[in-house]
């Protein structure tokens, strides 16, 4: 079982790569092929864990199928069976690293490195030349990717912005400066939420973050009234904020951002009951909220990792006890391994019901199963019977026409769907309100719409254009 004491002193944080994953004690615990996978799909997805993450949150008795093993460690069955032999023959038996790299990149150009537009649609323009380290989906609020930030403390085995950390440079968001944000959002006065993230910008020094941060307090943006910072170290290494050398000065710097009137939200990224057990976890997230800043509780729905409605209820409750927010219950993403981690909908849609009716009214602030598709975030409501047909009921949380939220609609009832361009609109009709309307508002980056497409169509016409 994970050990859940309190460190009293300063613990240093280590990291382990697939360089130096044999270093660590663990190592020997895995079996020849749980090793070998290690090696192999390292070299297509990126692989990192960490100390903390070894020793306090793994269950090595019950690997692999520990969550958190599975959450951090690869396994083969992320590729399909001759993907994975004519990888491990070609990184087992040391060849030509031209040969390696030839056949990695097809591998992650084949996994669809950069869902829902993110690259076509969400970089803004000025004077039509893209601003890098932004994205500018929604109409109120701009995402930031600070350079340094562009990494974490562990990689998720099903994380959604993996191209970030495997040198696609050309499929890289970041900035290394504030200079081109500041001046997007003094013209535009309609955003009034900016979320900095990676990566985990909370990979910073206090220092560095500060640095980010505070240029957002100037006057002349007292339109932005909320400031997010996307992080997932409230998991992997909660230190941070309470025994890292500047956990401190974090502390007085998320207290400036709040005296200065702004809302500092953490947008926390949990993923199982486990990273919210230990002592030291908890005493991030008591701090975090001592500041006067909030603490929102957000994830994906895995399959192999977090399928358990007992673990989201657990989650919810300890953080709600602990002052935290339950947010959003995600849908896993179509991109890297999504066959290895995707649920079905339907599927998805009774775990969520099940841990929603597990907890108390103040952890139903909940939203989900949510899928953060191309033109908005959709949750999946109910399944319904109208007209003796079977149906999902679904609307839009979040979307890039405003327009659109709140609206409810429908889709054919379908087991196996696991997104939302897998679905057809219901009541014999050829296309969905939004896909007829077509309008993405005037704040979209490049002003044209691509419609829902089968995936394999809708991959190939998303991604390559700015991607080549
Ligand atoms: S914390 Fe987020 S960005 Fe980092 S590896 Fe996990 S999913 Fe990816």
């Amino acid at each position: 079982m994970p050990v859940t004491t309190t460190p009293t002193t300063q613990v240093k944080f280590k990291p382990y790569t697939r360089q130096t994953i044999a270093l660590a004690r663990q190592w020997q615990w895995m079996s020849p092929d749980l090793q070998e996978a290690v090696q192999v799909i390292s070299h297509v997805l990126p692989f990192r864990t960490n100390e903390y993450v070894m020793e306090q949150l793994i269950d090595w008795n019950n690997i692999p199928d520990d969550p958190i093993y599975r959450l951090t460690f690869p396994h083969r069955d992320m590729l399909p069976p001759a993907e994975y032999d004519r990888l491990r023959d070609l990184v087992l038996n040391k060849a030509d690293s031209g040969a390696i790299a030839q056949m990695v990149q097809s591998i992650r150009m084949r996994m669809n490195p950069h869902p829902a537009g993110q690259m076509t649609h969400n970089v803004p323009r000025v004077n039509d030349a893209p601003l890098k380290g932004l994205q500018h989906k929604y109409k109120e609020t701009v995402l930031f990717f600070p350079s340094a930030g562009q990494t974490c403390h562990a990689y998720c085995t099903f994380c959604f912005r993996w191209p970030q950390f495997v040198g696609m440079e050309d499929m890289k968001f970041d900035a290394r400066e504030t200079t081109e944000l500041v001046s997007y959002l003094k013209s535009h006065p309609d955003v009034t939420d900016v979320l900095f993230t990676g990566g985990d910008p909370m990979i910073m020094n206090t220092r560095s973050l500060a640095e980010f941060i505070e240029p957002l307090l100037a006057p002349e943006l007292a339109h932005i009234q909320n400031i997010r910072i996307g992080t997932k170290s409230v998991a992997y290494w909660p230190q941070r904020f309470v025994s890292d050398k500047d956990a401190d000065d974090l502390m007085r710097l998320f207290e400036k951002v709040v005296a200065a009137g702004k809302n500092l939200a953490l947008m926390g990224h949990y993923n199982h009951a486990v990273e919210l057990r230990n002592p030291i976890a908890q005493q991030a997230v008591k701090r975090i909220v001592g500041t006067g800043a909030t603490l929102r509780m957000q994830g994906p729905l895995i399959r192999h990792i977090n399928e358990d409605p007992k673990s989201w209820a657990e989650l919810w409750t300890t953080g709600v006890r602990l002052g935290a927010i339950p947010y959003y219950m995600f849908v896993e993403r179509d991109t890297g391994p999504s066959d290895y981690f995707a649920l079905p909908l339907a599927r998805a849609h009774e775990v969520f019901q099940a841990a929603y009716s597990m907890v108390s009214g103040l952890s139903r602030t909940v939203r989900g199963p949510s899928m953060s598709a191309f033109p908005g975030k959709v949750v999946i409501d109910g399944v319904v019977t109208i007209n003796g047909e079977k149906l999902f009921a679904l609307q839009f949380l979040q979307a890039r026409n405003p327009a659109w939220v709140k609206k409810p609609f429908f889709a054919k009832y379908d087991a196996n769907a696991t997104w939302l361009d897998h679905l057809v609109p219901a009541f014999g009709r050829k296309k969905f309100f939004f896909e007829e309307e077509g309008d993405l508002g005037n704040h979209g980056a490049a002003g044209r719409v691509i419609p829902i497409l089968p995936a394999t169509q809708r991959r190939a016409s998303d991604v390559q254009p700015d991607a080549a």
